[in-house]
């Protein structure tokens, strides 16, 4: 596995790489990487002939510097990792000059698919992504790119702007990986105590629970409420817990086939996020 961190070692490569036909599969992640990132990486088995993962600590999609800051960070080990998948041609790591460099004024703005869930009390955070997934996308010339549903607004914004702008790429989506007790896989839960860390399975399980809820046909506002009310007696700050239509993350109240369960809620000040398909 090749470790490049300038823009123009890694266009050479892919030239190179387009010219012999070869198909490039991409992972877009921020480090710290765990058995969810990896599953991204074998989601592209059998699609594509090179593997890029890119580690990239995205400075203008956080809108919190505290967050920023201890936001987990070791590429030594996330390399380690990598390379022992077999599976990575190249980790791509460029550093904040190589994708900033001075000057740079340019956002790319998903409009209608922003301006809820996390984009509500996350403002700018999306267009921060947009842009930097953009700039992954052209940069390593992917002809798949693989997303985690854990992120499911993400995952539609980024369809969004590829679709819009004619990004020649597959966007593949893939479904969340979990711990033995439910809790999504998330670099952020290595900051969670150990008490913390037992708390934070109520979010799966009062999901799911609320879920029955509504496959049962119980009316949404009185399951919603219930589940609310369980995150907020195992300690959990409810910043949002909403049933939306995947297709296009309209408020509904109907729990149909196509539409999921979206919360986010935090400890302390780690802010968790998951979804769940009715
Ligand atoms: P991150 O490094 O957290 O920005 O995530 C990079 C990619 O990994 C994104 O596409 C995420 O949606 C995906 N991802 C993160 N956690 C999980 C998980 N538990 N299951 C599946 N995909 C995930």
């Amino acid at each position: 596995m090749h470790i490049i961190t300038s823009r123009a070692e890694l266009a050479q490569l892919v030239t190179q790489w387009h010219k012999e036909n070869e198909r490039i599969g991409v992972v877009p992640t921020m480090g710290a990487l765990h058995n969810g990132h990896l599953t991204l990486v074998n989601a592209l088995d059998g699609k594509v002939s090179r593997r890029i993962v890119t580690i990239f600590v995205n400075p203008i999609q956080f809108n919190n510097a505290e967050d920023f800051r201890l936001y987990p960070r070791g590429v030594d080990k996330d390399a380690a990792l990598l390379a022992d998948t077999g599976k990575v041609d190249v980790l791509y790591a460029p550093n904040e000059n190589e994708m900033y460099p001075q000057g740079f004024s340019t956002r790319v703005l998903v409009s209608g698919l922003d301006g809820m869930l996390c984009g509500g009390d996350r403002p700018g955070h999306f267009d921060g992504v947009a842009t930097i997934v953009t700039k992954l996308l052209l940069q390593t010339g992917a002809d798949v790119a693989a997303f985690g549903e854990k992120d499911y607004q993400q995952l539609c914004i980024i369809r969004r702007l590829a679709a819009d702008l004619n990004l020649p790429v597959e966007i593949l989506p893939v479904p969340t990986v979990r711990e033995a007790d439910g809790l999504a896989l998330s670099s952020r839960n290595r900051r969670l105590t150990t008490e913390q860390r037992t708390q934070a399975a109520t979010l799966p399980a009062a999901l799911t629970a609320c879920l029955g809820a509504l496959r049962a046909h119980q009316p949404a506002p009185p399951a919603l409420a219930q589940c609310r009310a369980t995150l907020e007696q195992a300690g959990f700050t409810v910043h949002y817990l909403e049933l939306r239509a995947e297709s296009d993350l309209h408020l509904t109240q109907a729990a149909t086939p196509g539409t999921r369960l979206f919360v986010a809620a935090s400890l302390g000040d780690i802010r968790l996020i998951d979804n769940m398909p009715v």
